[in-house]
């Protein structure tokens, strides 16, 4: 099939199905003997998929092979998981943070099952129109599960393409997306196409950005399609790919109350969208007013999107009326109860010093 090039500056083989197709062989062959064992790359089962690429999405592998091997444990199908109550969900899911993808992946698995009768969708774009899915992950589950041609763009893609296409445009833009698109679209097999297959033609790029086309010294020597590669004959691998500045970090600062009652903390449920339903600590009050001349008992810090936040816990006074979203836990029932990461770090920190009478 005839394939419209990315761009007019877009290397001229990429319109040439022979050598496409000797593209796919190398990178294949390389994949199969490269290519990492991952559990998710066992699997055809689409909701293992999707679990698979939510979690993957901001966390590396080595941290979610755990949490994956979980999740499937208490939510084996997508119907375990749409009947599962959200408390549950978050609580299966602390620890790996944006609670929004755990959100997301309820919210999928309730319309599969309200709108598909529980049968996973197998069509890109009934897919992409599940909730929370956007175009990378419903190119990715119909890929690997279904092995439909689907292009994928996730960051190491984007590296090892605009590195192929030695792309000046900065990726994180409307043009420099566009171009990354077209040329994994362009790039990808049809399913059969030269013995290719998308579910395999896409993991081993992936693979390819993780293992060798690295963001920092790509080992381009071990490269199986250096021979394609235009950055690597322009010796500018190094400079791709070009980014646009990113927002400068700001210095947040969150005071946070220790408020201990015999064998009762008072914890306050979050309403607001970043961490809704999770637990924290409750604001020390009134806001931004520390006590005069007291340490924190605690002090950690976290990013946030392109904050850094200083979480700082001081002991405080029982209050005659706690607010309406904080409650009374007991100690006992902490472990089951889902927490914002960094406040659950902070807790841990509280307990161990809680042993000290002079806390209690
Ligand atoms: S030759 Fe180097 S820069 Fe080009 S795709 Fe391979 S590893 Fe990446």
């Amino acid at each position: 099939m005839a394939k419209i090039l990315p761009q007019p500056s877009a290397p001229g083989w990429l319109a040439e199905p022979k050598k496409r197709a000797a593209f796919h062989a190398l990178l294949a062959a390389w994949f199969a003997r490269h290519g990492r064992d991952l559990p998710w790359r066992r699997t055809h089962d689409p909701y293992a998929i999707l679990v698979s690429e939510l979690m993957l999405q901001q966390t590396q592998v080595a941290t979610v092979l755990p949490y994956y091997a979980r999740w499937l444990e208490i939510f084996p199908t997508v119907r375990a998981l749409a009947a599962a109550p959200e408390a549950e969900v978050l609580r299966a899911w602390e620890g790996l943070g944006y609670y929004a993808r755990a959100r997301n992946l309820h919210r999928a698995a309730k319309a599969i099952v309200e709108q598909h009768g529980g049968k996973f969708p197998r069509t890109l774009s009934e897919i992409a129109a599940l909730p929370g899915v956007g175009r990378y992950t419903a190119g990715a589950v119909a890929s690997f599960a279904f092995d439909l041609a689907a292009p994928i763009v996730d960051a190491n893609v984007a590296r090892v393409l605009a590195r192929l296409l030695d792309l000046a445009l900065p990726i994180n833009t409307a043009a420099g997306k566009n171009a990354l698109w077209s040329t994994a679209e362009v790039l990808l097999p049809d399913a059969g196409e030269n013995g290719a297959s998308p579910r395999c033609f896409n993991s081993a790029l992936m693979e390819l950005g993780a293992l060798l086309c690295r963001a920092r010294a790509p080992q381009c020597l071990l490269c199986p399609v250096r021979a394609f590669c235009a950055a690597f004959a322009a010796k500018t691998q190094g400079q791709r790919p070009v980014k646009t500045a990113r927002r400068a970090t700001v210095l947040l600062q969150e005071d946070c109350a220790w408020i201990c009652d015999r064998d009762r903390v008072l914890l306050q449920q979050e309403t607001g969208s970043r961490w809704r339903g999770l637990w924290k600590l409750p604001p020390l009050l009134p806001a931004g007013v520390s006590p005069p001349g007291e340490l924190p008992l605690v002090q950690l810090t976290y990013p946030f999107t392109h904050h850094r936040v200083t979480l700082r816990v001081f002991r405080a006074e029982i209050p005659h009326a706690p607010l309406a979203d904080q409650h009374w836990q007991p100690r006992a029932a902490l472990d089951t109860l889902a927490f914002a990461a960094p406040h659950r770090r902070a807790l841990r920190q509280l307990l161990k010093l809680h042993a000290d009478p002079a806390l209690t």
